[in-house]
């Protein structure tokens, strides 16, 4: 079986990340979302939410699944039968970190290939932080993730207030 992991944060998850994800599973005959148990990032959602976020959004991609890792991801690709790492490019400040990304997963692992996806124009600024950083001050998202991230984003901050309890890094807007 041709298969292939699609890793990351996806604190949430946003229709960029769906698009890649609905796109691969195009590509491959089965796809794993793997969310990265601890990023270097702030986090605003913990591994549980981000999964089941990530799912609800995926249910209808019948070959996609979603699972959490922790590690290497060529190791993770290695354990789950995967010789493929999907991952999206935006603009060309993602390309720098993608192709280093991707020479040092050739490095540790030679048998693991990476594969970049162009994202769709209307994503191309649509990030996780964009969007918690719109919700964080009361603004509208219906367009940027799907509906239960909407309403989980301003679940959240409801709870945490309107500095989002220092989780957000309030700089996307800015660069
Ligand atoms: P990471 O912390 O690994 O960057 P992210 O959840 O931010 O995790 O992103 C996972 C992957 O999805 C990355 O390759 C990123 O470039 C890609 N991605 C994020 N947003 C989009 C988007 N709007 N369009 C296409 N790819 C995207």
């Amino acid at each position: 079986m041709n298969a292939a992991i699609y890793p990351g944060s996806f604190d949430p998850i946003t229709n960029g990340h769906v698009d890649i994800a609905t796109r691969a599973a195009e590509l491959f005959d089965h796809v794993i979302v793997a969310v990265y148990d601890r990023p270097l990032k702030n986090l605003l959602f913990s591994t549980d939410e981000r999964m089941a976020m990530a799912r609800e959004a995926l249910r209808a991609v019948p070959n996609v699944t979603v699972e959490s890792y922790n590690g290497l991801t060529a190791n993770f690709a290695r354990s789950a039968g995967a010789r493929v790492i999907v991952r999206g490019l935006r603009v060309l400040s993602d390309f720098e970190l993608e192709f280093q990304m991707a020479l040092t997963n050739r490095k540790l692992a030679p048998d693991i290939e990476t594969v970049c996806l162009i994202t769709r124009q209307e994503n191309t600024f649509l990030s996780s932080s964009v969007c918690k950083e719109i919700a964080l001050v009361g603004g509208c998202v219906a367009q940027m993730v799907p509906p239960h991230v909407a309403a989980a984003l301003s679940e959240k901050f409801s709870h945490l207030g309107a500095d989002g309890g220092g989780r957000v890094q309030i700089v996307s807007l800015r660069e």
